[in-house]
């Protein structure tokens, strides 16, 4: 699709020239054009100039956006998007001062998601994800990662990604599929973890490889979860299959997982919470982007990740929601952007990088999506403010005015 998006008080570029992440203080740089134009032809971006100077072709839609602010779409790289039910007695109990354990025994926890999750037919999950997914469009998230995890059987996971892989196909979002089999152990299997751990490796994984369901694999690699080992045979069966591992590493404790995802060149490690300064001076020499997730430690009322320590080391850090039922029922990333500069001290600046162009390479997806360039796909979410600080310093509303999505104007 042709467009030309003109009159553009603040046109933040998060421009990398090339590179896949932005680091230390380069995460301060948004690179932004004030009174600029975009033109956009077959969904890429053409050229970027100065309004005054760039002028739209013959025949092409032109959005006037009267100064207002336009950024890349935020590329959310941890959510867990597909499941059934919610949560909201848990979160009630919590309010109360009910302990996890208390939860747990009243039917909470993850296991309420897996069974509701269990139940539902695929239409029901594709139907309650849509929805989900076209919400955060409309919030300025245009590309998304989804995990499994809430089936927790051979059969559940596969509905799951199946559900995942349809809406790939269908919606205007662009999404990237993970397996998370390896997120809790299920009751079937809670007596007899290594079995379940061999049931990941020589069935789902095979399977999910030969018909091309995921092209990352996951493990919640914690305490009372998979340890150190068990999530070492998972990625390292994973790779054979050619899935690129990420992990869920040091959100409740730190023995190492943020290293085992340096050791196997995760391409992120997520949650890092309990991350501590030998396991940072590790991930300097590593590839690995550090995800952090301020609505976990928001919602659950726990440390945040040392975002300010990994940014000051040198380490490509990036922001997402793990939108999810327990412990993060949001999706909005402009909400994080907000988190993060008033709980975890980064900068609006490197939030915003943290929340576009690391994003994009915590998915292996710098090339192409995160940050308004010639060349990329034209992803830009204009925003009715006249100052992008504005954004995360009005919090709790929904700031965007218009998404174009590969060059597409949505309507919602
Ligand atoms: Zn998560």
């Amino acid at each position: 699709m042709n467009l030309f998006i003109t009159n553009i008080g603040q046109l933040v570029t998060v421009a990398s020239n090339g590179k896949r992440c932005k680091t230390g203080k380069q995460m301060r740089e948004l690179h932004i054009l004030e009174n600029a134009a975009l033109l956009i032809e077959n969904g890429i971006i053409k050229k970027i100039g100065n309004a005054n100077e760039l002028k739209p072709v013959e025949d092409i839609d032109v959005v006037d956006v009267e100064g207002k602010v336009v950024l890349p779409g935020f590329v959310d790289s941890h959510t867990h998007t597909v499941f059934a039910g919610s949560r909201e007695h848990e979160f009630a109990m919590r309010a109360e001062g009910k302990t996890y354990q208390e939860i747990a025994e009243a039917g909470g926890g993850i296991l309420s998601t897996m069974n509701a999750t269990r139940e539902a037919s695929k239409r029901d999950l594709y139907r309650l994800a849509e929805r989900r997914l076209t919400d955060m469009l409309r919030h300025g998230t245009t590309t998304i990662e989804i995990k499994s995890g809430y089936g927790l059987s051979p059969e559940a996971e596969m509905k799951i990604l199946e559900v995942m892989n349809d809406l790939k196909r269908d919606h205007y979002a662009t999404l990237v599929t993970t397996f998370l089999g390896a997120h809790a152990f299920p009751p079937e299997y809670k007596n007899d973890h290594n079995g379940y751990v061999e049931k990941i490796c020589n069935y789902m994984l095979p399977y999910i490889a030969e018909r091309n369901l995921a092209m990352f694999v996951d493990v919640f690699c914690e305490k009372g979860y998979f340890d150190l080992h068990q999530t070492e045979q998972i990625i390292l069966e994973a790779k054979t299959h050619g899935l690129i591992p990420k992990l869920h590493a040091d959100q409740l404790s730190s023995f190492g997982a943020a290293e085992l995802g340096a050791k196997h060149n995760a391409i992120s490690v997520d949650h890092l919470e309990q991350l501590t300064d030998a396991s940072i001076e590790v991930l300097k020499n590593s590839q690995t982007v550090a995800t952090v997730l301020p609505a976990a430690s928001f919602f659950l009322n726990h440390p945040y990740a040392p975002a300010r320590k990994i940014i000051d080391a040198g380490i490509p850090l990036a922001i997402a929601t793990d939108f999810n039922p327990g412990s993060a029922m949001c999706y909005s990333m402009q909400i994080m952007l907000t988190i993060a500069c008033t709980q975890m001290h980064m900068t609006p600046e490197e939030a915003i990088t943290a929340a576009t162009l690391n994003g994009a390479a915590a998915l292996g997806l710098s090339q192409e999506v995160g940050s308004i360039e010639v060349g990329k796909q034209a992803d830009v979410v204009v925003y009715d403010v006249k100052d992008y600080r504005y954004i995360p310093y009005h919090f709790g509303v929904n700031h965007v005015w218009k998404v174009v999505k590969n060059g597409v104007v949505l309507e919602f």
